[in-house]
């Protein structure tokens, strides 16, 4: 018999309390490597505090993370080799040019000089940042910014990808090209995980999401499974999420 592939991700019963305020309540998620996987909810939600407890950056209350068999609690430093967490407002160091930033980054993960070089230049030609290579970020609009930080989050060529928001400020046709990128990421077997709002974006790329309300989560799923869940057969993502969200919020009001 063949041996069970190892999940990417593996989360059980995750739980984060602010004070009085429960965040994130008993989330469970089983993610297989190349899973594309949308984290939908309303502001407040509880999305960023489940990224950054799976990033590492924020302690647990209760429960477990694991990716690829190494737990975020005990083994943080086997997990941040080969996870990248890329914020919905990216830290640039705005003196250093994109190839001096990806040089940076490459140090702090330990890839290998030449290798770095390839991918950074593979990297920066697919963003349309080639030709700004020595420029400083300084310089930059935000969606420039955005796909520079993106380029660094992956220059160490990550198994699980945890994206905030990446889509906010990229115009059309970067968003394409980005969307394409990882789209590609997931083809070679890299887990992504990303929130967003605009639910177009999660219907169009992923290929199951969680919503979440008030840190529990309401629902989780392929469009087909949220369809048959909710009984509508030919709503897109952005109605049935209004539907769970507006009956959650109507059998629990704030
Ligand atoms: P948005 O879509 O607005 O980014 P979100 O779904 O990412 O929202 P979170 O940032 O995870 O939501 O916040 C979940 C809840 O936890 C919110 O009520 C927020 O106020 C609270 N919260 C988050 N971080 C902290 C913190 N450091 N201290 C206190 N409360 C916090």
């Amino acid at each position: 018999m063949a041996p069970t592939a190892l999940p990417a991700l593996e989360i059980k019963s995750l739980t984060k309390r602010f004070g009085s305020k429960t965040a994130v309540a008993d989330f469970h998620l089983t993610l297989p490597p190349g899973a594309f996987y949308g984290l939908l909810g309303a502001n407040g939600a509880g999305k960023t505090t489940t990224m950054r407890m799976i990033a590492g950056l924020l302690q647990a209350d209760q429960g477990s993370i694991c990716v690829y068999g190494h737990r975020v609690e005990t083994d943080p430093k086997a997990v941040k080799a080969i996870t990248a967490w890329l914020p919905d407002e990216p830290l640039l160091y705005d003196k250093l040019t994109p190839m001096e930033y990806l040089e940076f980054i490459a140090g702090l993960w330990a890839v290998e000089a030449s290798v770095a070089e390839k991918r950074a230049e593979e990297l920066l030609r697919w963003m349309d940042l080639w030709d700004e290579r020595d420029k400083r970020c300084e310089t930059f609009s935000r969606g420039m910014k955005q796909k520079t930080a993106l380029a660094g989050a992956l220059l160490h060529d990550p198994k699980l990808l945890l994206l905030d928001e990446p889509f906010s400020g990229l115009d059309a046709a970067v968003a394409r090209q980005v969307k394409e990128l990882l789209v590609e990421k997931t083809k070679e077997g890299c887990t992504i995980v990303l929130t967003t709002h605009v639910m177009e974006i999660a219907e169009r790329l992923t290929e199951r999401v969680g919503i979440f309300h008030r840190g529990h989560l309401l629902a989780d799923g392929s469009l087909e499974e949220l369809r048959a869940k909710t009984g509508r057969p030919a709503a897109n993502l952005e109605d049935i999420f209004i539907q769970l969200v507006d009956e959650a919020s109507v059998s629990s009001p704030a």
